[in-house]
């Protein structure tokens, strides 16, 4: 069974370069892991939208990723899918700690990212955690050094890392920002800041939000890495 993860490990990683997004019509067209393209198709995600189908492949590689597109557009999938992707490509295990954080502005959409979560990796065996403060205790559950995925909202997230001894960031490998726009909007700037300050700096960051604007643009030059723009229109 190891033999053959390692194959498929192998045979996905040589289609990355390969990806084009204008061919990909179907989720099937993507180089993704037979536990991924499985939960996709059970749950009835046959066609990626246009934000996916661009966001996917640039993910996929490693590269950081600053999509722009409107609410009900599909963004959500768009992160999740690398994320996974990522860190079965990765043999990550439950033993190797938080992989990546997912930074959401309310408590709200961090609890449907969670949901989508559990839909799309049902068949991974990563674990998640929802770190939102407030009454909800799910997360608690689970100790959060032993989350792989961690899904945020900023002011909880750094509270934990101000006051949790335990929690350790430095093997996150990947950042995501939902809604970044919204992120800043709502005043979270400094607390972002703080944030990322925790972060090892050679990860790699996918940020979306509803709009193009300054702010996400701002925070994307203070810390994305030749970025590929998704929804920007021409000529980037
Ligand atoms: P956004 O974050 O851009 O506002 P979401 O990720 O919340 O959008 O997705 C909006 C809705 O579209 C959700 O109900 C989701 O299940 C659905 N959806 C996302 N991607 C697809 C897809 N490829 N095919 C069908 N439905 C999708
Ligand atoms: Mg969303």
């Amino acid at each position: 069974k190891l033999a053959a993860t390692e194959l498929e490990i192998q045979q996905l990683q040589a289609k990355y370069e390969e990806i084009n997004a204008d061919e990909i019509k179907i989720f099937k067209h993507f180089p993704l892991s037979q536990k991924t393209q499985k939960a996709l198709a059970e749950f009835k995600y046959t066609n990626p939208t246009p934000v996916q189908r661009e966001s996917i492949g640039p993910a996929l590689l490693g590269k950081d990723v600053l999509g722009a597109a409107v609410t009900g557009s599909g963004k959500t999938l768009a992160f999740l899918i690398p994320v996974l992707e990522h860190l079965f490509i990765n043999k990550w295990s439950r033993s190797d700690g938080v992989g990546a954080i997912i930074i959401s502005p309310t408590r709200e959409l961090a609890y449907q990212i969670f949901e989508t979560l559990k839909k799309v990796g049902k068949h991974h065996d990563f674990s998640a955690g929802l770190i939102i403060g407030g009454k909800n205790l799910k997360f608690e559950r689970t100790r959060m050094d032993q989350c792989n995925i961690l899904i945020c909202t900023p002011g909880r997230l750094l509270q934990h890392m101000d006051e949790n001894p335990l929690f350790n960031t430095s093997s996150m490998e990947m950042l995501v920002l939902d809604e970044a726009d919204r992120c800043l909007d709502m005043g979270f700037q400094k607390t972002l800041n703080s944030i990322i300050e925790n972060f090892p700096p050679d990860r790699q960051t996918l940020l979306f939000s509803a709009t193009q604007t300054n702010t996400v643009q701002d925070l994307a030059r203070l810390n994305l890495k030749d970025p590929v723009y998704v929804g920007y229109g021409n000529g980037e």
